[in-house]
């Protein structure tokens, strides 16, 4: 089977001074996890090790650089699925971990269950050998500023990041999903959650079917976007649902991203087909975003072109 893969940067309403780092951050990390695919590695050690790496980038809400919640912590949601055997795993709410994606995966591989949270999530991460942080070593300047602007009553940056729409504040959400040569699909997703979020929020990016999905029958995906919206449509089962009925990726994905309109929402999708076909899509203002399959040249970008990938 052809390789192919995936990353997203989140879909949302990047600012103009973010633009380069986004379309930066996105690109070394496309590159990286390519080569390392072109050498064999499985689409499952793919996802996970473009989403740490996106995950390490400050420019992104993940791992380091992840937002602050109302209460000044750093909850984080993550997941993992492959799409052989449908296996998943996520944390949802979890602190001081440097790696969110790599608990998920440890709970998918190493415990009975496929999603755990909060204080138990973090004591599973210790037990089983994650690495651990403090709060201090996942935050970063911006984020510190952005919360202490919102404290001061500051709403507009609650709404900057997603103006188009009347909710909350999608951000820099990272995900990935990957074909490799055995044409197994593999898809991971992690997050800091929205701007202002409240403690104990947990988003999409950790729910299986909503935040990612993964079939080695039908594809997979990752989303990005308003968490709140993209639970109550389960969107990237619908986009894997979509290509498994024979949809071309884009046009599923477009698809399960106009299911949103009932709730008001709005996101972003990357997706594989289980020909190894790829594809981003997105109905915020931007979305940064890489796709590359093999023989095709790679593509990065974070403001929309007229070709709509
Ligand atoms: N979907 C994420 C959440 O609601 C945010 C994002 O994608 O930017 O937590």
């Amino acid at each position: 089977m052809p390789l192919a893969l995936a990353v997203h940067g989140g879909a949302w309403n990047v600012p103009d001074d973010a633009l380069e780092a986004n379309r930066a951050g996105i690109e070394r990390v496309l590159r990286q996890t390519w080569r390392e695919m072109q050498q064999g590695l499985p689409a499952l050690d793919a996802v996970e090790a473009a989403v740490r790496l996106l995950e390490d980038d400050p420019t992104f809400n993940a791992g380091r650089g992840a937002r602050l919640n109302r209460e000044h912590r750093v909850e984080m949601d993550a997941s993992i699925m492959e799409g052989e055997g449908l296996r998943a795993g996520a944390v949802a709410a979890i602190e001081g971990v440097r790696h969110p994606v790599s608990v998920a995966r440890l709970v998918m591989e190493r415990s009975r269950h496929v999603l755990l949270a909060g204080r138990g999530a973090r004591r599973f991460a210790r037990e089983h050998g994650a690495e651990l942080c403090r709060t201090r070593d996942l935050l970063v300047g911006r984020e510190l500023e952005r919360y202490l602007r919102v404290r001061r009553g500051e709403r507009d940056l609650v709404d900057l990041e997603f103006r188009a729409r009347r909710h909350g504040a999608p951000s820099d959400t990272v995900g990935a999903v990957a074909m490799d040569r055995a044409g197994r699909l593999a898809a991971a997703t992690s997050t800091g959650g929205t701007q202002d979020k409240a403690a104990g929020r947990v988003g999409d990016s950790p729910v299986i079917g909503a935040g990612i999905y993964a079939d080695d029958r039908r594809g997979a995906a990752s989303a990005t976007g308003w968490g709140e919206g993209i639970l109550r449509v389960v969107l990237a089962k619908a986009a894997v649902d979509g290509m498994g009925s024979g949809l071309p990726p884009a046009a599923a994905g477009r698809r399960a991203l106009a299911s949103l309109a009932r709730v008001e929402g709005a996101a972003g999708l990357v997706l594989i087909d289980r020909e190894g076909r790829a594809a981003a899509v997105f109905d915020t203002p931007r979305m940064a975003r890489g796709v590359v399959v093999e023989g095709g040249r790679p593509f990065v970008a974070v403001q929309r072109r007229a070709r709509g990938r």
